[in-house]
């Protein structure tokens, strides 16, 4: 049973993380002003109609080896990234909170208020790594990040503070608190990340980095695990990129994949979101 709901929850994600590199093409298309891509999706060399069998998350890209089945054209390591990367974001999100969901629901039924918050909690912050995903996805193509997407993740690490202020209410919690410590975290992340920005002439960091790391403090909305994920984020950032800094000089650091592994590692070792055993 505890095994069938990760599973679920990795398909769920891959499935997910294949349909944000679709969104990635057809935003891209959209701002291009190009003709939409119809509703099948197509391979970008070729214009090639994908079957069923094409489009299995994980499976079809590790069966055609990345490879378009018609004109072998390369589809790309962000797809395969973004399908293994959302799917075990989504298993990890899974264990933390979905898992005791379902063992507590008993408990969880006598406060349902409670239960209603730590439901729309879990709903909003899965759809915010799939927005991230769009937008780390769009970055790492194009190296822009649109702004209504941007303004979008903002929007839900927004409601997801709020909905942590209404689960503080509810317990009697120290509001004034918890918002202090949530603007320490925006400071932290998205103040370091605009400064770097800043300083850097946008050489280190892109001008939409900050506003990523703006929506995720806000969703983390607590100032001592913001300070662990930007940790996190910056630890896994430099070591991955620091072969091609040195190869290529300076290079911009696609920074939001490395953001979205920081805020998914403090939710899942940290619990940054409200936790099941205050309730
Ligand atoms: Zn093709």
């Amino acid at each position: 049973m505890k095994l069938l709901i990760l599973i679920g929850m990795f398909i769920l994600g891959a499935v997910l993380g294949s349909f944000a590199c679709c969104q990635a093409w057809r935003w891209r298309y959209k701002i291009e002003g190009k003709k939409s891509l119809g509703k099948r999706s197509v391979c970008m060399s070729c214009k090639y109609k994908l079957k069923w069998y094409d489009n299995i998350p994980v499976i079809s890209w590790l069966m055609l080896r990345g490879k378009c089945r018609k004109c072998g054209k390369s589809i790309g390591w962000a797809e395969i990234l973004s399908e293994v990367g959302l799917g075990t974001a989504f298993a990890m999100l899974g264990h933390v909170y979905v898992l005791p969901m379902v063992y507590y629901w008993s408990v969880l039924m006598t406060r349902p208020m409670s239960l209603v918050i730590l439901v729309a909690t879990v709903v909003l912050t899965l759809i915010m790594l799939v927005v991230l995903t769009i937008l780390s996805v769009y970055d790492a193509k194009w190296g822009e990040l649109p702004v209504i997407l941007l303004v979008l993740a903002v929007g839900l690490g927004a409601m997801i503070l709020g909905l942590k202020v209404w689960s503080t209410v509810l317990d009697g919690g120290d509001v004034i608190q918890l918002l202090i410590s949530a603007g320490c975290g925006v400071v932290i992340m998205a103040g370091v990340c605009w400064a770097i920005y800043k300083v850097s002439n946008e050489r280190l960091m892109g001008g939409g980095d900050w506003i990523m790391a703006l929506a995720v403090a806000l969703a983390i909305g607590d100032w001592w695990l913001a300070l662990w994920a930007m940790f996190m984020a910056n630890l896994l950032g430099d070591i991955i990129m620091m072969p091609s800094l040195i190869q290529k000089g300076n290079h911009v650091i696609h920074f939001g994949p490395f953001l979205m592994i920081g805020f998914v590692m403090v939710i899942w070792l940290g619990s940054a979101l409200p936790s099941l055993f205050n309730l």
